[in-house]
């Protein structure tokens, strides 16, 4: 039997690290949703697609291919057979992407996709719906939360072992303020925590912690 786990949460609240690593450990598939509507993200760039085009949208939607692959022991996203891992963690793409999100036709069709990932493989999903929308029967839900300050520290800090040193931390705070707010008030899926979910807040938590406490609910 498959069986799910939901991780909620604001960016750099450590959800993404969490999944990852947990999947690892209990031997399931891992999906990062946001990297998918990142991916959706990088199309509607390319295509200089004004977002409120509704027909644009979907003509970029019919056409578009999603999918992971592990390269290297790290999973890759790649955008009709592109792969734009790299790409979808821009300060460009980062900075559209919550408006490319807030589009219900853009939901719809990454919601179906995650779906159906979910039917016929364990997963530990993370994103801002996934409790609440797309696998509200799941299993185990976490909501992760993490003071503002601090979730723009850690993503600095991953920026700068990226390389990726376009944006200071003053910077960084406002867009994750920004994004959280964007995120939290659009119509369709805001982020929200689900009522059954477990809140688990990582701002003085290593990430050892973090996973040993998601660990430490898990009887599978
Ligand atoms: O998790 P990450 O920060 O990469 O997500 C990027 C963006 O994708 C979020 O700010 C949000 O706008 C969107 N997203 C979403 N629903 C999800 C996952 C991500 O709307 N399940």
């Amino acid at each position: 039997m498959t069986y799910q786990i939901a991780i909620d949460g604001p960016s750099s609240s450590g959800k993404s690290t969490v999944a990852q690593i947990i999947a690892k450990r209990l031997g399931i598939t891992y999906i990062d949703t946001g990297a998918m509507y990142r991916a959706v993200t990088v199309a509607v760039l390319e295509e200089n697609v004004n977002i409120e085009n509704n027909e644009e949208i979907e003509k970029i939607l019919s056409n578009i291919k999603i999918q992971f692959k592990w390269v290297e022991n790290k999973q890759h996203i790649y955008l009709n057979d592109k792969d734009v891992s790299e790409k979808i963690r821009s300060t460009k793409v980062t900075s559209n992407v919550s408006a490319v999100s807030a589009l219900k036709a853009v939901r719809e069709l990454l919601v179906e996709l995650q779906r159906e990932i979910a039917s016929t493989n364990s997963v530990a999903m993370d994103g801002r719906d996934i409790g609440t929308v797309v696998l509200p029967n799941a299993e185990y839900k976490f909501f992760f939360t993490a003071d503002a300050r601090v979730r723009a520290k850690r993503r600095f800090e991953e920026n700068k072992a990226a390389g990726r040193l376009d944006q200071t931390l003053e910077e960084l705070t406002e867009l994750i303020i920004k994004r959280d707010k964007y995120d939290s008030n659009r119509e369709i899926s805001p982020l929200k925590q689900a009522e059954d979910a477990i809140v688990i807040d990582s701002t003085n938590m290593t990430v050892d912690e973090m996973v040993e406490n998601v660990l430490g609910y898990i009887k599978h």
